[in-house]
């Protein structure tokens, strides 16, 4: 077999976002050796993008708030096909990862009298998201890497994983390649933690960094595990939609917390037209009432600007298909109005969004504090992701753990702003936690050198071949698909279409041929992703299918009704022996009683 140099730990931590650097944190915190992974550098990891803050119930700014409220949002907003115990354990748990990290060093904005601020967002009942500006996931990761670095925790930069190695059933460790010049690297592990993040790259517009190829989610497929809800995607209602460069770009919902409305090309701000049954109680039913509850009225009800993303985006698409959109395609979304109420708005805009003021001026040549900005859904969020034990977050391949946002089951069919910051919190260091007592309980396993030698062969194939596919171009093909298929909006035929491609474009990428050799060569990488573009875009359009129904993330035009019998069921997605991907049901456990009766009591 070929020489490779090989590094060893107990336990293996692939990813270095807020999941991936909290659970590093807590293993090397359990005494065992800690190897971390990353595509980029550390501290550029997607979770610094995030803006608007974490979720958690401590009541720091309204006293009504606690964990059942925020546990009972969680289930309602993911439409009750959550993994309850996941959905539990994180609105009880992460009032003290908040702190934690505080303690650590975080500086999170301040109420007068010195707590902790929370904000408003979608689908919150209370203010519960903790925040700095809207550059709350710079500072998460600033702060865990300060700490985990002081605790002598291994850290390989710039280093892509490309398979999971096994030793039977068990994983044992990785193969991962240098980006800078290719070279191969065996990585061995008693347990191995994925937290490689999301999947936005599988669509033309999306929030996502580079780095949202789904590795994980594929590696852990490819592995023998588990994945489901992979049908849930969250499309983001507000994302920018011009200069054309820029589209897709987040804009935070914090600018709705602060007050920002949604209106249409006629002026009107249409969110008030279409207040699902659900939210009717919870929702404000005239301006007045949704401006006081973002000023912190306990007495107020929420805007229908912050009802949860999934029914926002819909209502956006809805406006721009009946033509009252905004000239670029989008609708408008508006902070500036907030100067009838606020003699300082402009300054008040400038200090609590920050980011969103830089991010217009400098990209669209537009002053928010003056001018409605125009925004229109974008591929944000995959609630779907590496089937796990709530208490452990191990997956159903021994070894295996996965945590944040390649792993699923909080957030069920549509996750509320704020939830994942906090679950990269509570799950990452359960995962951690538990990687370390596994690698304790389990020696090293025995790497297959054929398996090795296989994987790199494959890798390199790219180079061997002549003349053949552009890897950019298949990628190019691959994201339009899954935007016209097997977007917001979906039917039958459409996805049946869109599976047809995905086959076609699974053939031709045998074919994908990278011109130079292994130094510097984005074609290469590009080429290397593809295929886990592939492997996660078949597994959503195939759970997608086999969902009939709507339902948060979901929602089918053919079957635009929920419908019971899937309120019972997650879809899982399985490799099978023989490579082909299988699609099953999986029933969801009964709810403990004591659960079901603080979902009632909340309303
Ligand atoms: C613009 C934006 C704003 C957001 N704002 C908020 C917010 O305010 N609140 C909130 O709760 N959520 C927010 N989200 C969502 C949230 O930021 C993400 O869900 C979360 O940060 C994901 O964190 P993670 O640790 O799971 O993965 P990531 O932060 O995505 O990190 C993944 C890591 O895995 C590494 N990796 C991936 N593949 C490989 C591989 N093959 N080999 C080696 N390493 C690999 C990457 O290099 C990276 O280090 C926002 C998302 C976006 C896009």
């Amino acid at each position: 077999m070929t020489e490779f140099t090989t590094f060893e730990h107990d336990v293996l931590v692939i990813g270095a976002g807020g999941a991936g650097l909290r659970a590093a944190i807590e293993a090397s915190a359990a005494g065992v050796s800690v190897g971390l992974i990353c595509k980029s550098l550390l501290g550029k990891a997607h979770t610094v993008m995030a803006e608007g803050g974490m979720a958690a119930a401590m009541a720091n700014v309204d006293d009504r708030d606690n964990w059942k409220v925020h546990f009972s949002d969680t289930m309602r907003g993911g439409q009750y096909v959550n993994n309850w115990r996941m959905a539990e354990l994180h609105a009880k748990e992460a009032p003290d990862r908040v702190r934690e990290l505080e303690a650590w060093g975080a500086v999170f904005d301040r109420t007068k009298d010195g707590k902790i601020l929370q904000r408003n967002f979608g689908g919150h009942k209370y203010p519960r998201l903790a925040h700095v500006g809207d550059r709350t996931g710079l500072e998460m990761i600033r702060t865990l890497q300060d700490h985990g670095i002081h605790q002598g925790i291994e850290v390989y930069m710039e280093v892509t994983v490309v398979t999971l190695l096994k030793d039977g059933d068990r994983v044992i460790g990785a193969l991962a390649y240098e980006r800078e010049h290719g070279r191969f690297r065996i990585f061995k592990a008693k347990a191995v933690i994925l937290a490689t993040g999301g999947v936005g790259r599988a669509y033309k517009i999306t929030s996502n960094s580079w780095e949202g190829t789904g590795d994980g989610h594929a590696l852990a497929y490819r592995a023998g595990a588990e994945l489901i809800d992979m049908e849930f995607i969250q499309f983001h209602p507000t994302g920018m939609v011009w200069p054309p460069s820029v589209r897709g770009i987040l804009v935070t919902e914090g600018v709705r917390g602060e007050g920002g409305i949604l209106k249409n090309s006629e002026g009107k701000r249409f969110m008030f037209d279409d207040i699902p049954p659900l939210y009717k109680d919870q929702t404000a039913d005239n301006p007045e009432e949704g401006w006081l509850y973002t000023q912190g009225d306990k007495n107020a009800r929420r805007p229908p600007e912050l009802l949860t993303r999934d029914h926002v985006a819909r209502c956006i698409m809805r406006e721009v298909k009946a033509g009252r959109g905004s000239p670029h395609g989008g609708v408008y979304l508006d902070i500036a109005w907030i100067k009838e109420k606020l003699p300082n708005a402009e300054e008040h805009i400038k200090k609590k969004l920050p980011s969103m003021y830089h991010q217009f001026k400098q990209l669209a040549d537009l002053d928010i504090t003056t001018t409605p900005m125009e925004v229109g859904p974008t591929t944000h969020y995959i609630m779907g992701g590496v089937r796990v034990n709530a208490d452990t977050q191990m997956s159903t391949v021994p070894g295996l753990f996965a945590a944040g946002e390649c792993a699923a089951g909080i957030n069920g069919a549509n996750r509320l702003g704020g939830n994942s910051l906090s679950d990269l919190l509570v799950f990452g260091k359960r995962a951690g936690e538990h990687a370390a007592i596994f690698a304790k309980e389990n020696s090293s396993g025995t790497v297959d050198d054929a398996e090795v030698d296989q994987a790199v062969t494959n890798a390199l194939a790219p180079f061997e071949r002549e003349g053949g596919e552009n890897p950019f171009a298949l990628q190019h093909e691959l994201q339009d698909t899954m935007q016209d298929l097997v977007g917001i909006v979906r039917t039958e035929s459409e996805m049946q279409q869109a599976l047809e491609e995905v086959e076609k474009l699974k053939e031709r990428s045998e074919h994908v041929h990278v011109p130079g050799n292994v130094d510097f060569n984005p074609a290469w990488h590009t080429a290397l992703d593809l295929s886990n573009l592939l492997t996660v875009s078949e597994a959503i359009t195939r759970a997608a299918i086999e969902r009939k129904e709507s339902r948060g993330g979901q929602y089918r035009e053919d079957f635009p009704a929920k419908d019971a019998e899937f309120g019972k069921i997650n879809i899982a997605i399985r490799k099978t022996d023989d490579g082909s991907m299988q699609v099953s049901r999986v029933p969801i456990p009964e709810m403990p009683a004591e659960l079901k009766q603080i979902i009632e009591e909340m309303g």
